[in-house]
């Protein structure tokens, strides 16, 4: 990404909080900054992860703008214990700090482009401003099409939701918890930001015709909600693959693996399984019998993991038993880096947004298993795209029951040895490619979106 001071626009995008928000938009900025748009990204510091902290060091400090926060009491919101849901909530409330940031800023600010977590404060202060402002959805337009429909819907959500009179039908055990009751703070934010979004220019989405065709078409027939602004399917966004000069020990255990013969296991940013699920997950990864690369999360915020030994947590001998076969990694990985190695088969993870979208650019099949926030509508797509399968009963979010390591190794064992899934996954990874060439479905929108910026 560089500054460019010669190019002609100058869009200032808004990333809220968490790896899931940052990446992505990130991955937009570099995107357009290729386009010949020259951005920078207004950040609050310090970030809630070191993830986000470290990704925000990678970028040239000339992008990077401090937004200062507004006071803010935490204790207001008892209900969320979720720190990245109370920074969110922080800079929705500094919203109106916006107008006399930006003025400063040379070039002139032509477009904000801003994460959808804080919409519902940025885009009437933009509004008043009068400064053309796209919305960054962090998710599929399935999910898209949940927020804006929230405001119109009764609360508290009890029954499957209907959308676009069946175009999709989001099932209500697909509804995470916390939209489930009305006073939560993340229920009031997601309500508020559906609500704002007919007042953003455009939204963006990293999703792709071919992927979400009847969802998009009947967006942009206004049979969503009526007057709602164009959805930019400009998907899927280049992964940011930085190819390190040498490799860490882990990838080295990668390179010494066979042609696409391993799983690799992540459950992304923040969700965390219980000990007791990560003991079952490691034994029937053991039992599967399959090559393994499994990145274990113990803390929702990176910041917070203890070093714990991994023989503590699997096991005393765990290591060292499935040493030829599998690989256990504490910490964060370059998951794009990954993904994209020669020796991985597919992927096992919780149906984050991200996380799909870049296993369908790198082809690979998936085998789903969703934890929680837009993780299930999201799944939803997993079988319906061909890109891989989604054993509906496991469990999510705070649900009790513990998937046995048997039932976790038939199922690990059936995935990897299901060549057909690994075709249809290649051709919505050639789907998405297609996309974006030039003139193709993403391709398009990209041209849309330049010329309104
Ligand atoms: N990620 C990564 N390494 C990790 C865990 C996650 O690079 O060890 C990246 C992943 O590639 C994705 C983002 O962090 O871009 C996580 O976003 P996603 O929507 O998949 O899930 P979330 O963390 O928001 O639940």
């Amino acid at each position: 990404m560089s500054s460019g001071d010669t190019k002609l626009s100058h869009v200032v995008l808004i990333p809220s909080s968490g790896m899931g928000h940052l990446n992505p938009i990130v991955r937009l900025g570099k995107a357009l900054s290729d386009r010949g748009i020259s951005i920078s990204l207004l950040i609050v510091r310090p970030t809630i992860t070191a993830a986000e902290s470290s990704l925000l060091s990678s970028l040239p400090s000339s992008l990077l703008i401090d937004f200062p926060l507004a006071p803010f009491d935490p204790s207001l919101f008892p209900e969320s214990s979720d720190p990245v849901t109370l920074r969110w909530e922080a800079i929705r409330r500094s919203a109106h700090l916006l107008p006399s940031l930006i003025s400063t800023l040379s070039p002139p600010v032509s477009s904000l482009i801003i994460d959808i977590t804080i919409a519902s404060t940025f885009l009437p202060v933009a509004v008043a401003a009068n400064i053309p402002c796209f919305v960054y959805f962090v998710s599929f337009a399935s999910m898209l099409a949940l927020c804006s429909v929230s405001p119109f819907i009764p609360h508290p959500i009890s029954t499957d939701v209907n959308i676009a009179g069946g175009v999709l039908k989001i099932p209500y055990s697909s509804i995470m918890s916390p939209l489930r009751d009305p006073n939560h703070l993340f229920t009031t934010q997601f309500i508020e930001n559906g609500r704002a979004l007919t007042l953003a220019n455009g939204v963006i989405v990293n999703t792709f015709l071919a992927l979400e065709p009847e969802l998009l078409a009947a967006f942009n027939a206004g049979e969503v909600v009526p007057g709602f602004p164009p959805v930019i399917a400009l998907g899927p966004l280049p992964l940011e693959i930085k190819q390190p000069s040498s490799h860490s020990p882990a990838l080295r255990w990668l390179d010494e693996q066979p042609e696409k013969s391993v799983i690799y296991v992540n459950f992304g940013s923040v969700a965390v399984l219980s000990m007791e699920q990560i003991r079952e997950l490691g034994a029937g990864l053991e039992m599967s019998g399959c090559r393994f690369f499994w990145v274990v999360k113990t803390a929702k915020v990176d910041r917070e993991e203890k070093a714990v030994d991994i023989d503590d947590l699997l096991g005393e001998g765990y290591v060292n038993r499935v040493k030829e076969r599998g690989l256990v990694v504490r910490g964060w990985v370059e998951q794009d880096v990954v993904l994209v190695h020669r020796a991985v088969a597919g992927i096992l993870c919780h149906t984050g947004a991200n996380s799909v979208m870049e296993a369908v650019v790198a082809g690979l099949k998936m085998l789903a298993w969703p934890r929680g926030a837009d993780n299930r509508v999201v799944a939803a797509l997993v079988p319906r795209s061909g890109l891989g399968i989604w054993p509906e009963n496991w469990p999510w979010e705070a649900e009790e029951r513990v998937v046995a390591a048997e039932e976790i190794a038939v199922k690990v064992r059936e995935f990897m040895a299901d060549e057909k899934l690994a075709e249809t996954a290649a051709k919505l990874g050639a789907a998405a490619t297609a996309a974006v060439q030039e003139g193709g479905t993403s391709d398009q929108s990209w041209r849309y979106l330049i010329t309104k910026l």
